[in-house]
């Protein structure tokens, strides 16, 4: 692939910082680990940051924390990845998917209000590719109805609703650090909240149920004895990790611009096309740009979205498809009887969507080469 979808951002910064770490002696949770979610907490604002190995890890320890009971309910866009809903099916729970707004991709609110039930305990809404949920209305609409928000923002750091930074807005946010996620640890997650009941208990629990800070028995201020007070989980950062976090934070930033620099020049190109319908931003926020979907006008065009994938793949871009929607997958099928009709925005999307190459990395000529061939395999199957 001339341009592959995805290259993780790492330059000599994370080599020595990950290299300081390997020579310290100390491997697994740590000082970095710490040093890494005070830096978090800073650069997001939040008052307290739990690092964990997955954003999927954050999400179950976020419900645990948060008391979430079998046969409950739970809120939750059907356009995302399975973490997102699998997490409450660890409980018993009923993920009940909602529709989207066929614009932003985003969970849509009058879904919300008609999906809520007595069983209803959460919201789970999802930043898509990186631009934040109507917050505000989602709260409030929680709020009038005793729900728990927690926010899956696997996608958006950073990224801004009305002023304030995702992170500091919901009840619980959890991010996540894949591979090809804005900020990568390799694999990691990281927990913010403002309860300090919430935090204690997720930093219990993503160590075995191990009580507070007994991690420290091998430092030199730490003891043999420990004591296990819940039933916790192995969900812990490691400081390999967590020196390759501390490394990306310092240019998450620089990284950020970039991405708003690509998302720019393809909306700049594609604006006027008839055959490419860009991704919305809406005026008061800021995406992290996460990702850049564009729907196709199938109208215009003789080919579907899977030939679109090939003939681009052909010319050497890499695209992928976010997301194919939870209802449409055998298990969520199976276990709770969904069907395409209970979701014609998510449909509507699925049929034309298709994720375009955006990372720091990517040359100007890169990105032209990109908008070129996509304007190139639209014209060769005009309508
Ligand atoms: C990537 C992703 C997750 C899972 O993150 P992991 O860190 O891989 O566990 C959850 N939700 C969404 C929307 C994602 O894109």
């Amino acid at each position: 692939m001339r341009i592959p979808f995805h290259k993780p951002y790492i330059t000599d910064e994370e080599l020595s910082e990950v290299l300081d770490t390997l020579k310290s002696g100390w491997l697994t949770m740590g000082p970095k680990t710490l040093k890494f979610e005070e830096e978090f907490k800073t650069y997001v604002g939040s008052k307290y940051a739990i690092a964990v190995n997955s954003c999927t890890a954050a999400l179950h320890l976020a419900l645990r924390a948060a008391n979430l009971r079998e046969n409950e309910e739970v809120i939750i866009p059907t356009m995302t990845f399975t973490a997102t809903a699998q997490v409450v099916c660890y409980f018993g729970a009923k993920p009940v998917l909602v529709d989207i707004d066929r614009e932003t991709c985003n969970i849509d609110l009058a879904e919300i209000e008609k999906a809520i039930t007595p069983r209803t305990r959460f919201i789970i809404p999802v930043h898509f590719g990186g631009q934040p949920c109507d917050m505000d209305e989602i709260i409030y609409m929680a709020r009038s109805k005793g729900l728990i928000v927690i926010e899956d923002a696997a996608h958006a750091l950073p990224a801004i609703y009305r002023g304030r930074k995702i992170g500091t807005i919901g009840d619980i946010t959890c991010f996540s650090f894949y591979s090809t996620k804005t900020l990568t640890t390799g694999d990691g997650g990281m927990i913010t909240t403002e309860k300090r009941e919430w935090a204690e208990k997720i930093r219990i629990l993503r160590l075995h149920g191990i009580s507070k800070d007994a991690w420290k028995r091998y430092s030199d201020e730490g003891s043999w004895y420990y004591e296990v007070t819940d039933l916790g989980y192995k969900y812990n950062m490691t400081d390999i990790q967590a020196a390759l976090g501390i490394a990306q934070l310092k240019k998450v930033d620089y990284m950020w611009e970039r991405r708003k620099e690509i998302a720019r020049k393809y909306t700049d190109a594609f604006r006027n096309s008839k055959f490419i319908i860009p991704p919305l931003e809406k005026p008061d926020r800021v995406s992290a740009w996460h990702l850049y979907v564009i729907k196709l006008n199938l109208e215009a065009i003789t080919i579907d979205r899977s030939r679109f994938i090939e003939e681009l793949k052909r010319m050497g871009v890499g695209t992928s498809v976010h997301f194919i929607p939870l209802h449409r997958h055998p298990f969520y099928k199976n276990t709770f009887g969904y069907s395409l009709d209970d979701f014609p925005s998510a449909e509507w999307v699925y049929e034309r969507c298709v994720s375009l190459p955006i990372y720091p990395q990517m040359s100007d000529w890169e990105i032209e080469f990109v908008i070129e061939s996509v304007c190139n395999v639209c014209k060769r199957f005009e309508r």
